[in-house]
Order: C-alpha cells, then structure tokens, then sequence
C-alpha cells in the first residue's frame, strides 16, 4: 500500500461512496455484458435499433455468434455484422472483455494508481498480458485532453529522480544519477484541471514552448520569480510573481500552493505506488496521475464510467 498521504487536496464527499468489486461484478459479470455494454453505448441506445451504414437509415439489429465465437450485432435488412468493439483499444486483443474492464475498474479503484504487477495478481494473468493492458489503458484513455488550461494558472517546475541504485553510492554514482533527474513542468488551473510535461530543460524553449503549448493566452500566470518564465509575461493576460529567492511564499493570493503540493502527493505516489519510473514511460505516468486528480471530484463509479466512456469513444 501507498503511505498515506497528508498533502492530498480535500474531496468532494461523493468520492468516499464506495463501488465495491461486488457491484462491479453485478454490472459485468461476463464478456457478453461487457459487449453489450459496448453495442449500447457506441452504437445502440435501446439495445435494438441502431443506424446501418449500408441501407442508411435505421434498422433492427440482431445479436449474432460468428464459428470464431466472435459477437456481433447483424442488420436484420441487410445482413450487415458490427463488431462492438471495432476501433476500440479491445479489438484484436486476445484477452476477454471481462478482464479488460476489470483491469480499468482496478485502475480507477485505488487512490495513487495500480501497477501492473498489482493487475497481474488480482486479474490471475501473465505479467505480459497485465502490462499490455496497463499500457493501453494508461496511454490511450489517460492521455491529455489537449485542452489549454484557462483563468488562474498555477506553473512551477520540479526534478524527478529516478529511484538511486542503493544506500552507498559512490561520489561519481550520485553525481550520475543527479545527471538523469528530469524536469517536469506542472500548470494547474485554481479549482481545475492539472497538466504535466516532461521538459528537457527548466531554461528558455523548452519550458516556454511547453507553457505557450498548454496555457490559454486569456490566463493569468503564477509562477515563482524563476526567470525562464519572465519572457512569456507580455504573452499572458498577466502574470502574477511570487518571491521565492527572497523567501516570500505567500502574497495575498499570489502564491504557487496548488501546484507544489500536486508535485508533493505526485512524488509521494511515485514512491508508494512504482518501484521506480524509467524516463521512457515516465510522460504517461504523469498523464495518469493529472487524469486521476481531474477526475478527483468523480466518485469510484462516477470515475470508472469516466474511463469506460473513453473506451468506448
Ligand atoms: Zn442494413
């Protein structure tokens, strides 16, 4: 289990209602509810009628088992076969739909994430197979919604370490894993959502472009006096300062609190839930950890569904 963590940000009350596996298993106890979830949601509100394509109007579907056991829903006027899943990260996967679901039930049922050694053993599959399905779930549906951040922007930058060999390292060691520490840029709107980027420097083009990338021209900046952010000022609505190098943290509502204690509970996660986050996979879990704090109003169902509706696209 993660520490506890006493940085995490109030939430709403509808987070604590619990969605128990049990409930979970009572919406999707097997692969043809998982699928018929699907043909609802993508295609078939009633469970019936849905638009054919090919007589371009809508008709009655009838559900239909292939000789490969593959479902589908067949066009009753003209023999038309849709796959529910077409399109969807579960198409041509050899893995069941219930796993799959069970995977991302998972996924939003803890706190500070699910690794897939975890998923490995509460799913009973090979460690390939739960890291596939981590993957695509956490690199297809938590991926950024690609929306600029607007209002009340929060920027600040952090170091990321990877996790150091052992207790003793040598001087050349530590000077070598102090060399691979990346930056990462945080921008969070007061009261909203959080955005996350691997920057290869906390200097000029690579953190401008990344803020210019992702923050509105319409916001107002909060930064630190760190000045790498200096030039963007004539680009923003405004841009707020607080003093950090001359000790000051606090200025009547000019501070970077929001973001400092995202990165404190993101490093804390880091610690609880990974054993350590290779650079390479290091932007999706960021991704991951910004989904789980813009879906933090979301109660565990409320926030499943959120998933499942990202599946289901
Ligand atoms: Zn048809």
């Amino acid at each position: 289990m993660p520490p506890a963590n006493r940085h995490e940000p109030k939430r709403a009350k509808s987070s604590h209602s619990d969605y128990s596996v049990t409930e979970f298993l009572a919406e999707f106890p097997d692969d043809a509810a998982c699928l018929e979830h699907l043909w609802r949601t993508r295609y078939s509100p009633d469970g019936e009628h849905a638009h054919c394509p090919r007589c371009d109007g809508e008709k009655v579907f009838k559900r239909y088992a292939t000789k490969q056991g593959r479902q589908s829903w067949t066009c009753t006027a003209c023999g038309l076969h849709v796959h529910p899943t077409a399109g969807t990260i579960f198409a041509k996967s050899s893995t069941s739909l219930k796993l799959w679901f069970h995977a991302m039930y998972l996924m939003t049922s803890t706190r500070c994430g699910i690794s897939a050694k975890q998923l490995e053993r509460e799913l009973g599959v090979h460690y390939k197979t739960a890291w596939r399905m981590f993957n695509k779930i956490r690199t297809e549906l938590m991926k950024d919604d690609a929306l600029p951040l607007k209002g009340n922007v929060e920027i600040d930058e952090t170091g990321v370490h990877g996790r150091p060999r052992g207790p003793k390292m040598t001087k050349k060691e530590a000077a070598q894993w102090r060399e691979r520490q990346v930056s990462v840029l945080g921008m969070v709107e007061r009261g909203g959502r959080v955005k996350l980027r691997v920057i290869e420097s906390r200097r000029g083009e690579p953190l401008s472009g990344a803020v210019r990338a992702n923050v509105n021209p319409d916001a107002i900046m909060f930064t630190d006096d760190w000045g790498a952010y200096k030039p963007l000022a004539r680009e923003y609505a405004g841009h707020n300062v607080i003093n950090h190098s001359a000790g000051v943290y606090v200025w009547g509502d000019i501070h970077t609190n929001t973001i400092e204690g995202f990165f404190g509970n993101l490093k804390t996660g880091m610690r609880g839930a990974y054993k350590a986050v290779s650079q390479k996979w290091l932007q999706s879990y960021l991704d991951e950890y910004a989904w789980r704090y813009n879906h933090r109003t979301y109660g565990p169902r409320a926030m499943f569904h959120a998933l499942l509706d990202e599946a289901a696209r």
